[in-house]
């Protein structure tokens, strides 16, 4: 037999049900080939010692938007930058959303282009559905294009997403689409925030010209999050649809939610890192502002115990590339959002591991294996067994790392955790066998267009029957 690519020796490998294990991984071809022990003698062409390192599974990050009006990538650094910085934090695969009234035949070839020729790790998109013509062609943009999951704004109403140029609706919309999404095998993902209630609220609380992150969450609080989260998740079980509760925030939206999942099993939930590290406390100014805004830190705990516990399926990073002029502002004109892909793994492992005791094979369940169970991509990826892609991030559980913008690579050029320390460092990144960074530095792009076919409960179903991988 020809020898092997790649063998990763003697590290510490997640493996499926058995956690950290003291094996080694073979790659043929871009496939996990075989999981042998230290000692076993499988030649290979190159051989990297990774001793005392932990091998994950590449991860996942299902929540990313690119370019600088958040619409679609566009140009050759809107596709390079945002996925080295995935790659450089140990990210193999990023889900990122276009957004666009136009129809997506028209946006998708372009967008899937640019990417496949620029990325540094493996990208498949969401679209967000925002026009009834969108709604239509969501079976066709499942078969098709492989687009199986859509982004749904409860928030839109009236002229409230102008700013990014999408339409408003109303709850008959999220109905047809919920609908649609059932029929289709695919999934939605709500933004879920009651703006009626946010409205009102503004018109109370005064536009302090030198308000603090205090003001934004009292502006939009967790009963306006829960209110609409509990509301999508009972519509989704009326049509029989797979809902996916986005950047969830607050004790009171996971515990809507949960009331809804009692009742009703295809109510699936993400968080992401800043939920869970940071807060109104945490002094940030405007470049805190982010929706659904910061939180206490009674939030950022009933987080973490849902994380633990199993009660938080995914944790994207919700990653926003826009530079750092549109944040520094005061509170109300300051864009929304910040970078985040390249810290999620880092700060997870650190934050979730060694500060709270998280098992680390928790923590790639929720950053590599359930979300390619949720979006399609099981078994091809999420684990590390047999027949899998052979898509790796080499932490060294060792050699803490201090967030800096200057190492994030991102356009944004700026982090909400610089100075931050991790308690680990991403040393290489391996995507289908091949370093995209090795040894802390970034290589030349090779990320590929992944269709997905399927969403929520139709993909968990459909990658049950390819338990076993070709
Ligand atoms: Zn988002």
């Amino acid at each position: 037999m020809k020898p092997y690519d790649l063998r990763l020796h003697d590290g510490r490998v997640v493996l499926p049900g058995t956690g950290l294990s003291e094996v080694d991984v073979c790659v043929r071809d871009g496939k996990i080939a075989a999981i042998c022990a230290p000692s076993d003698e499988l030649p290979a062409a190159e051989t990297v010692d990774v001793t005392g390192r932990w091998v994950l599974p590449g991860a996942i990050d299902a929540h990313v938007h690119l370019g600088q009006d958040l619409s679609v990538p566009k140009t050759v650094e809107d596709a390079a930058l945002e996925t080295a910085s995935a790659a450089a934090g140990g990210v193999t695969t990023m889900l990122a959303y276009l957004m666009s009234p136009q129809p997506y035949d028209e946006l998708f070839p372009a967008a899937r282009d640019l990417m496949a020729e620029h990325a540094h790790t493996d990208f498949g998109f969401h679209f967000c559905v925002v026009t009834p013509e969108h709604i239509e062609n969501i079976g066709h943009y499942a078969r098709d294009l492989g687009v199986s999951s859509f982004k749904v704004f409860t928030n839109f109403r009236g002229n409230e997403g102008a700013y990014l140029n999408l339409p408003g609706n109303d709850d008959s919309f999220l109905f047809d689409a919920l609908q649609a999404a059932a029929d289709s095998g695919a999934m939605i993902a709500q933004h879920a925030e009651n703006i009626e209630l946010v409205w009102r609220l503004r018109e109370r609380l005064s536009k302090d010209p030198d308000a603090g992150l205090d003001a934004w969450h009292a502006v939009r609080p967790p009963y306006v999050e829960a209110e609409a989260e509990g509301r999508v998740a009972y519509l989704a079980s009326v049509v029989g649809a797979s809902s996916y509760a986005v950047h969830v925030t607050s004790r009171e939206a996971l515990s809507a939610l949960e009331r809804q999942r009692a009742e009703y099993p295809d109510v699936f939930v993400e968080t992401c890192p800043h939920y869970l590290t940071l807060g109104i406390d945490s002094g940030l100014g405007s470049r805190g502002k982010v929706n659904p805004p910061l939180r206490t830190r009674d939030d950022r705990e009933a987080l973490w115990e849902a994380v633990a516990d199993g009660r938080v399926d995914v944790i994207g990073s919700d990653h926003v590339p826009r530079h750092f002029s549109a944040k520094d502002k005061d509170l109300w004109s300051a864009s929304a959002g910040f970078p985040g892909t390249g810290t999620l793994l880092p700060l997870l492992l650190s934050e979730g591991h060694f500060n709270r005791g998280i098992p680390v094979e928790r923590l790639v369940d929720l950053t590599a294996t359930r979300p390619a169970q949720l979006f399609g991509l099981w078994p091809r990826k999420g684990a590390i067994r047999i027949g899998a892609d052979a898509d790796f991030a080499v932490v060294d559980p060792n050699r803490p790392s201090t967030v800096a913008a200057a190492t994030q690579h991102s356009g944004a050029a700026y982090s909400v955790w610089e100075g931050w320390e991790s308690k680990v460092s991403v040393q290489h990144t391996i995507l289908g066998g091949e370093f995209t960074v090795r040894d802390g530095a970034v290589q030349g792009p090779r990320g590929q267009f992944l269709a997905r076919r399927n969403s929520g409960r139709a993909a968990l179903a459909f990658g049950a029957k390819k338990e076993v991988p070709a």
